[in-house]
């Protein structure tokens, strides 16, 4: 991969990481504040499945921050753009759409049909 598309992709996973990193710490100090806050137990119950609910996007966030601080080690080292499974490239159109993307689009539908028939 050439030099240049390789400091592309550096520049958009650094951006959206610390956009992520950013919205992770707004959402957990807001949300502990309100719980903490409320003095009825009803407001409470309201905010405890609203807490759940912020906490299952959390956890997503959580995970797509440790891909991409993965893919960005991936750039470093020099591994980047390449298949976890058949180590051939993966097409710049789907690292463009995914730049998380760890396995080319021949792997990943193998890989998701096998998850079909399996569950
Ligand atoms: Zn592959």
């Amino acid at each position: 991969m050439h030099q240049k598309d390789l400091a592309f992709f550096k520049k958009l996973l650094t951006e959206q990481l610390n956009e992520l990193m950013g919205l992770a710490n707004h959402t957990i100090s807001s949300l502990l504040d309100v719980v903490d806050r409320a003095p009825d137990p009803l407001d409470r119950a309201t905010l405890d499945s609203d807490r759940t609910a912020l906490l299952r996007i959390r956890d997503r966030e959580s995970k797509l921050i440790r891909k991409i601080k993965r893919t960005l080690e991936s750039i470093h080292d020099g591994t980047f753009g390449i298949c976890e499974m058949c180590e051939e490239e993966i097409s710049l159109e789907r690292l463009k759409a995914r730049p998380v993307a760890s396995h080319c689009i021949k792997c990943k539908t193998k890989t998701e049909a096998q998850e079909k028939a399996y569950g």
